[in-house]
């Protein structure tokens, strides 16, 4: 496995693997890998010749109060752990190499479905992280990029930037991977307490009440939502950001359900926020 840090180097990369026909298939990450991570590598593994994956804690996409500076920083594991998912090149540029002139003037803004869900409590968020997959894409230049429904909103935008500025690269969206009792993985799960993180499994638990009410005919979101905010709050340390159910494309709530819709859900647990949601179709 190649440590590619610079842009030259990761260009000239990708420019002969594409010489010799080779399809590259794409992974961004901040690091601190996980399970979840890796089952992207896996997916990206099975449909292309190579796999890059990127380590970048990107300081665009976190606000001021945010936890860019204590985001855990994992390197020596996650070199291990790319390695023996099949990873052929980690690209981690640094924090010079990826932005010599800080903050950039330029930058990419998907409006509209960015204003919605974690975008409502997370401003500039999105725009730091299209501004980021972009330069990545640029960098990379792969034929697929893999992201994890985990971040549903996320993978949506960037379908969405991708469409909209012609950017020649397949972006799936691959399932949510949990841990044994159902909390959805993720890096910051480290930042949970013992007792925060016995009562971070209100969240899958909510969703899964949810799929039981929708299971048994119930299409008013007001009953569902009502439901896993009750199922939430019996927790003592949550707070809620938001529940929410959307419809799947623009991420405008949906009083009735008539088509395909994503329950969405933010959570604090002290300073740690934790997401996670479910598609209904
Ligand atoms: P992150 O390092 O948190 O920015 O995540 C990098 C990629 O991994 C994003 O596409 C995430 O959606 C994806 N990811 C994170 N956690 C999970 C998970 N539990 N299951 C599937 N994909 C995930």
């Amino acid at each position: 496995m190649l440590i590619i840090e610079t842009i030259e180097e990761m260009r000239a990369w990708s420019a002969a693997q594409k010489k010799s026909g080779n399809r590259i298939g794409f992974v961004p990450t901040m690091g601190c890998l996980h399970d979840g991570h890796l089952s992207l590598v896996n997916i990206a593994r099975q449909q292309n010749q190579t796999v890059v994956l990127s380590i970048f804690v990107n300081p665009l996409q976190f606000g001021a109060s945010e936890d860019y500076s204590i985001y855990p920083r994992t390197e020596e594991t996650d070199h291990e752990l790319a390695a023996s998912a099949g990873v052929d090149v980690v690209f981690q540029p640094g924090f010079q190499e990826m932005y010599p002139v800080y903050p950039p003037l330029t930058t990419v803004q998907v409006s509209g479905i960015t204003d919605r869900l974690c975008g409502a409590s997370r401003h500039g968020h999105f725009n730091g992280v299209t501004t980021v997959v972009c330069k990545l894409f640029q960098i990379v230049a792969p034929d697929s990029a893999y992201f994890g429904q985990k971040d549903y909103q996320q993978a949506l935008v960037i379908r969405r930037m991708a469409r909209d500025l012609d950017l020649p690269v397949h972006v799936q969206m691959a399932p949510i991977i949990r841990e044994a009792d159902g909390l959805a993985m993720s890096s910051r799960n480290r930042y949970l307490t013992e007792s925060q993180r016995r009562e971070a499994i209100c969240l899958s638990q909510a969703l899964k009440l949810a799929k039981e009410l929708f299971d048994t005919g119930e299409r008013r979101s007001a009953p569902i939502l009502e439901a896993m905010i009750k199922r939430i709050q019996a927790s003592p340390s949550a707070v809620i950001d938001y529940v929410e159910l959307c419809d799947l494309e623009n991420l405008e709530p949906v009083e009735i359900i008539e088509g395909p819709v994503v329950l969405a859900l933010a959570v604090f647990f002290g300073k740690t926020r934790l997401i996670d949601n479910l598609i209904l179709e």
